[in-house]
């Protein structure tokens, strides 16, 4: 059995750090701290517990240069990112500071009661399982809601940035949260197997691939206990004849490289209409070659490495199987360890896995289709459901398709992007339930009925 997490530099293999994972008898005494804090927390006003949020803001501001450095380490992400990755968890906080207390009022229906209303109860400890691409953002959506509603967070991050993890620990404790109200467990999935099935833990939270959610999913329906799933995405970013090329292409390719191209709402499949096709081949071919590649911990890098070799290596194999199906390699398709050159695959169809399969990496693939209805056809050929975006003049009939987008997102003229203001989550095998918004506030209470007569 695994007794210890390594974690290294994806930019150069350097080892960074070597950590002790927890002893069966050490998860035991956090959940049992996990217990009796909830108990306590739950009883405070709201007000109280949001006014702690503010020292946790002011906690990520005050150490936003090293909190940075440590997720480009574990990661690889250009250092610009990480920067801008937690300015966006302020943002968040400063979000459910204003709304958490109006969002958890009770809710009055008239009946022919005395009186009748909805309470928001919290369920007590909820388990959060969470991956490494946005490692401080992942936790902080989770987390800041879940806390103010009442609960309590036990946290299981991707082993690759476990320093991140306990360093999130460490804020909510010097911003003041009772002990017990956020804590990071350093352990396996045999340790969440465990923890799912032992009666402290209420519920489950998991953001990550397919593959674990099938896993997580299954543990939750044999413990009998609610869970939340954020899975992968397979975005299409449908251009349409009249796009203002010129206005979106740089959103069009930070739709699909930012983070090095590691984002579950990436744009990953591209079906221009023929019209725009050699203009859009020209415009965005061109705006990827001017991305900056280098070492992530410099300023004006752009794109960096993968965050682990092995993930380079599975992209590599989708392009490659993808190209013996008859894909054509317009731009990149070279790896080197970790890094993955930006590529562009055009003659792309409906059969290669880099339309069927999640890539999550800097790869592009596009698929020339004739028509308006085409685009949106091929668009919804897939299994997953986070999300798609369109770029047109025609705003008033993008709109009408509103009602065939089977995805959690529809954005036109915009890439697909979380904001804490609204609901994000999928459909299909990108999950269910959803997060941000005072749906996420709300993603892990009881809604209780209360009725008086
Ligand atoms: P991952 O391999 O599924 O890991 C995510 C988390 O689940 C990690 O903490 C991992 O722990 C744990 N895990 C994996 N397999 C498990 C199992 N069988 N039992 C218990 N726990 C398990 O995903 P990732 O590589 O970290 O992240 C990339 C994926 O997340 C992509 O598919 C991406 O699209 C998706 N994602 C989705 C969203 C969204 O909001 N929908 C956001 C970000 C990422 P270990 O590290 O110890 O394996």
């Amino acid at each position: 059995m695994k007794t210890s997490i390594k974690t290294y530099h994806p930019f150069n293999g350097n080892h960074l750090e070597t950590y002790t994972m927890d002893s069966e008898s050490k998860l035991k005494e956090k959940l049992k701290l996990a217990d009796s804090t909830f108990k306590t927390w739950k009883q405070l006003e709201i007000k109280t517990r949001v006014a702690l949020m503010q020292n946790l803001a002011n906690e990520l501001h005050q150490n936003k240069t090293e909190l940075s450095l440590l997720i480009t380490k574990e990661m690889g992400k250009p250092i610009a990112e990480s920067r801008a990755e937690i300015e966006k968890c302020i943002y968040l906080i400063d979000f459910y500071i204003q709304n958490s207390d109006h969002f958890l009022q009770d809710d009055i229906i008239a009946t022919e009661a005395h009186e009748s209303f909805i309470s928001y109860d919290p369920l007590g400890c909820i388990l959060a399982v969470m991956p490494w691409n946005y490692p401080f953002w992942q936790v902080f959506r989770f987390a800041v809601p879940t806390l103010a509603a009442g609960n309590v967070a036990l946290l299981k991050h991707a082993s690759n940035v476990t320093g991140c993890a306990i360093a999130i620990e460490k804020l909510f404790l010097n911003a003041k949260f009772p002990k017990g109200c956020f804590q990071t467990l350093v352990t396996d999935h045999e340790g969440i197997e465990k923890l799912m099935s032992n009666d402290i833990v209420k519920a489950v939270s998991l953001t990550g691939s397919e593959k674990a959610g099938r896993k997580i999913a299954e543990l939750a329906g044999k413990n009998l206990k609610p869970s939340l799933l954020e899975l992968g995405g397979n975005n299409a970013c449908i251009v349409l004849k009249d796009a203002d090329l010129d206005r979106h292409i740089e959103t069009i390719v930070k739709a699909r490289m930012q983070n090095s191209g590691q984002s579950c709402i990436a744009a990953k499949r591209f079906i221009v209409v023929e019209d725009i096709y050699d203009d859009f081949i020209e415009k965005f071919t061109s705006k990827v070659k001017a991305l900056n590649y280098g070492n992530p911990l410099e300023d004006d890098t752009t794109i960096s490495c993968l965050a682990r070799e092995d993930l380079a290596e599975t992209l590599e194999k989708q392009v490659q199987r993808s190209i013996d199906l008859g894909a054509k390699v317009t731009l990149g398709n070279t790896r080197d360890g970790a890094y993955f050159q930006p590529t562009i695959l055009t003659n792309v169809t409906a059969e290669m896995p880099v339309f069927k399969e999640e890539t999550f990496g800097p790869v592009a693939a596009i698929i020339k289709v004739q028509s308006e209805d085409e685009a949106y056809t091929m668009a919804s050929k897939y299994k997953f459901g986070l999300g798609t975006m369109v770029f047109t003049s025609d705003y008033d009939a993008a709109l009408q398709r509103t009602s065939e987008i089977e995805d959690g997102a529809f954005f036109i003229n915009e890439m697909v992007k979380s904001d804490p203001r609204l609901p994000f989550g999928g459909t299909k095998i990108s999950g269910y339930g959803r997060e941000l918004s005072k749906e996420g506030m709300l993603a892990f209470v009881n809604r209780k009925t209360v009725y008086i007569n």
